[in-house]
């Protein structure tokens, strides 16, 4: 067995490929991750880049056409070597987006079903225990009694996750199980559901298209695009260091500046652009010459309403609009042809038709090799 054998979960060059009529689309195409203990890692990326298949070729739900899957040591799908370890058989607990609670039975029934359904035998004793502690876990152990269809649909998807956590699986699966809550709930089981990961220590793999949910609950991201990884780490990495121009697009607004390195050194890169030359950060072995992508985001931006004295890095231009959104104003400022978002705190007094100075501090720029 290789290095993998002590990580909950391996995956090694995993492709799957569907028949669209005379073609295959490669949903998976060589994807590589591994998950620590006890962390929360999320595939995050637009719809149809490959993250569902990629989770379904984990639970085994899909048979991969390459590639391996290994959990917690054991190989579960290996189709060269003509592996597949069946999901009852891999140690996994799932939430689904539609996360199927049945209606006509009690919040407890629903949690036990898998109890119920599994070939081993559980003891009523023992049943009621696991259950008992996987509703209390979501605390819903005052509501087991209940139907199902008198929980809310927080509640509701609380449930799911207790029946998922019922077998004490060491590997929780979970895809876009938020999805269907409505805006505000949505967002405080975000919450609760990173609090009950780390409370239960329960290693966890989740697939979200959501760039809030993934950067707020994550320990770590892979950012998928077109059934690839185009760039994995933590999300702060991934939001302030994003390694091309989709991952900057996708996570989050970003404001771009294409430029030429004109000079680089470990004290900053030197950029020509169409707006005058800009500094950016040094060492990223950027060579006189390379196109460059200059990333920068809206609240990285220090805009000025008169000229700021002698700041490097500043380039000048006309607001176009002033956007109020609560304890923070959005600003969008026309330089040359480009149209700059930015975010500023709300006591700015900026209006439309103001003379703005945009100051953009070095270290918050991010240079991307290329044009795209
Ligand atoms: P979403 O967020 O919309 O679910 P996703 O990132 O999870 O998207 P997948 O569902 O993995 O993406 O789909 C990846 C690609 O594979 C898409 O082009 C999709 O149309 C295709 N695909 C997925 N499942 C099947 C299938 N059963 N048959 C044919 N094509 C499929």
């Amino acid at each position: 067995m290789t290095g993998t054998a002590s990580r909950p979960l391996a995956v090694e060059g995993l492709r799957k490929g569907f028949a669209d009529r005379d073609t295959t689309v490669m949903a998976v195409d060589d994807v590589s991750f591994e998950l620590k203990e006890g962390e929360l890692y999320t595939l995050l990326g637009p719809s149809g880049c490959g993250k569902t298949s990629t989770l379904r070729s984990v639970a085994g739900l899909e048979r991969p056409d390459g590639g391996r899957v290994v959990i917690d040591g054991a190989v579960v799908a290996d189709p060269a070597a003509g592996t597949f370890v069946p999901p009852n058989k891999r140690g996994i607990g799932m939430v689904f987006q539609s996360y199927g609670i049945w209606p006509h039975m009690t919040v407890f029934d629903n949690a036990a079903f898998p109890l119920q359904v599994a070939r081993t035998k559980t003891s009523k004793r023992e049943m009621a225990e696991r259950v008992g502690s996987a509703l209390a876990a979501v605390q819903l152990d005052r509501f087991a009694g209940r139907m199902a269809t008198q929980l809310s649909g927080g509640q509701q998807q609380r449930l799911a996750l207790a029946r998922a956590l019922v077998r004490r699986p060491k590997l929780l699966l979970l895809d876009e199980p938020l999805s269907n809550l409505d805006a505000k709930l949505r967002q405080a089981m975000r919450a609760e559901l990173s609090a009950l990961q780390r409370q239960l220590g329960i290693t966890t793999l989740y697939v979200t298209h959501d760039q809030d949910e993934a950067l707020s609950m994550s320990s770590r991201i892979a950012v998928m695009s077109a059934g690839r990884i185009v760039q994995e780490g933590a999300p702060r990495d991934i939001y302030q260091r994003p390694a091309t121009r989709f991952v900057a697009d996708f996570v989050g607004t970003t404001n771009f500046l294409a430029g030429t390195v004109a000079r680089a050194g470990g004290d900053g890169t030197r950029i020509g652009t169409a707006v005058g030359e800009l500094v950016g950060p040094g060492g990223h072995g950027a060579n006189p010459g390379d196109e460059v992508l200059l990333a920068v985001r809206p609240e990285a931006v220090r805009l000025h309403l008169s000229e700021p004295g002698p700041a490097a890095n500043v380039i000048t231009g006309e607001v176009e609009q002033v956007m109020f959104v609560g304890e923070r104003v959005d600003c969008h400022v026309r330089v040359g042809d480009d149209v700059w978002v930015t975010r500023q705190e709300a006591h700015l007094a900026a209006a439309t038709g103001d003379r703005a100075w945009l100051e953009l501090p070095a270290e918050s720029l991010s240079l991307i090799p290329g044009r795209d």
